[in-house]
């Protein structure tokens, strides 16, 4: 259903973002995986590769202005264009109340959370443009529609996400690109591990899931592939959440 389509997605060396790209490729895409460490991406590129997929790698750190201007350019290099985005990255770099988040934690949030998404998307729509279309993804959280502590600053940073996706859908229709928007809930990775690892805490939260278990990666990967396809045709602006029912407790 993607065969053909040129991919880029940041953040796609572990996780929801390796999944996504995973699948994007199984679906028939060229995907380019991208994170900040070169290993990382290797290990990525060689493991898809080994699938039997088509993929590609490069560094790119989101906060970087010539990182995500280098990630574009090969993509284009590569694939001749870009049809699809997943902005994946995203950091959590404060614990703890909202007004004891410092401003160096604030700065980080809006730079790599928000800010780089909205960059990258600039970078890419004339791209899409040109190919008569497109289809974003930014990766929000369900943290985006309650923010709380311990991390109301992530999840505020996370709520702009939901905004970004409705602007940026707005001006992006008349170019026939369409931008939606993943909230995951409680996902089984790296980014969470600190909520999982300990029986304890997982058990807690696994409470407040109506399935009554935390998510995988790999179940976050579909709604991605569905949004960038074209049984999506008529979505743009939305979030699609992916969370085991957190709000559905009895
Ligand atoms: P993960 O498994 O820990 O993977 C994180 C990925 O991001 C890695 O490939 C990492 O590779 C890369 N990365 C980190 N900082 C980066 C940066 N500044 N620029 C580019 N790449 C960077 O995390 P995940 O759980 O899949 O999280 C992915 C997204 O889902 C994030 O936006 C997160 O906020 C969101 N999310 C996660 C959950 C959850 O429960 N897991 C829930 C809601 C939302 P390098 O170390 O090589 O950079």
């Amino acid at each position: 259903m993607l065969s053909g389509k040129a991919a880029v997605l940041t953040a796609s060396t572990r996780g929801i973002g390796l999944a996504a790209a995973r699948r994007l490729a199984r679906h028939g895409a060229r995907v380019l995986v991208s994170s900040r460490r070169q290993d990382h991406v290797d290990e990525a590129v060689s493991g898809l590769r080994a699938e039997g997929l088509e993929a590609w790698g490069i560094p790119c750190h989101v906060g970087r202005g010539p990182d995500r201007e280098a990630l574009v350019a090969e993509a284009v290099r590569l694939f001749g264009g870009v049809d699809i985005l997943v902005s994946n990255a995203g950091v959590n770099p404060h614990a703890g109340g909202i007004l004891d988040c410092p401003e160096s934690a604030w700065d980080k949030l809006w730079e790599v959370n928000v800010k780089a998404a909205a960059l990258l998307v600039g970078l890419v729509a004339p791209h899409m443009e040109k190919r008569g279309g497109g289809s974003i993804v930014l990766v929000s959280s369900v943290a985006g529609y309650r923010p709380s502590f311990p991390i109301g600053a992530y999840g505020v940073s996370k709520t702009a996400l939901l905004g970004l996706t409705k602007a940026l859908a707005g001006e992006l229709a008349p170019l026939r690109i369409r931008v939606n928007c993943l909230a995951p809930g409680f996902i089984k990775t790296n980014f969470s591990s600190v909520l999982w690892e300990e029986d304890g805490l997982r058990r807690e939260l696994e409470k407040g899931v109506a399935m009554g278990r935390l998510g995988e990666a790999e179940e976050c990967a579909g709604v991605v592939a569905f949004l960038c396809s074209p049984d999506a045709a008529y979505i743009t602006g939305e979030t699609v959440g992916v969370n085991g029912g957190i709000d559905c407790r009895l």
